[in-house]
């Protein structure tokens, strides 16, 4: 686990980074804080690094270069649902019953 005065310091040269942006935490979501490196000399200089804290006010494990993504669950559609989906919403080819023909 690490503490948000390590997380908040550049991963490459170690000097503490300056906050570019902070999201509070939402339900369900960590605090979520941009950091950004203002040492020229680093490699890193000028780029941007995450650090999400959890309600307990720590820093869970930095996985860089690592964006975790997350999708909802599509339903799961049974065989008859997907047949019906594919079936045209009309059967019969509607010209053929106009009146007067
Ligand atoms: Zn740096």
């Amino acid at each position: 686990m690490t503490s948000i005065s390590t997380a908040s310091k550049c991963p490459k040269c170690n000097n503490q980074g300056e906050l570019v942006q902070s999201t509070p935490a939402r339900r369900g979501m960590y605090e979520s804080r941009i950091y950004k490196c203002t040492t020229k000399l680093c490699r890193w200089f000028d780029s941007n690094w995450l650090v999400q804290i959890d309600e307990d006010g720590n820093v869970p494990e930095r996985d860089i270069g690592h964006v975790a993504k997350s999708f909802p669950n599509l339903p799961e559609l049974s065989p008859e649902q997907l047949k019906r989906i594919r079936e045209p919403k009309f059967d019969d080819d509607i010209s053929l019953h106009q009146p007067g023909r």
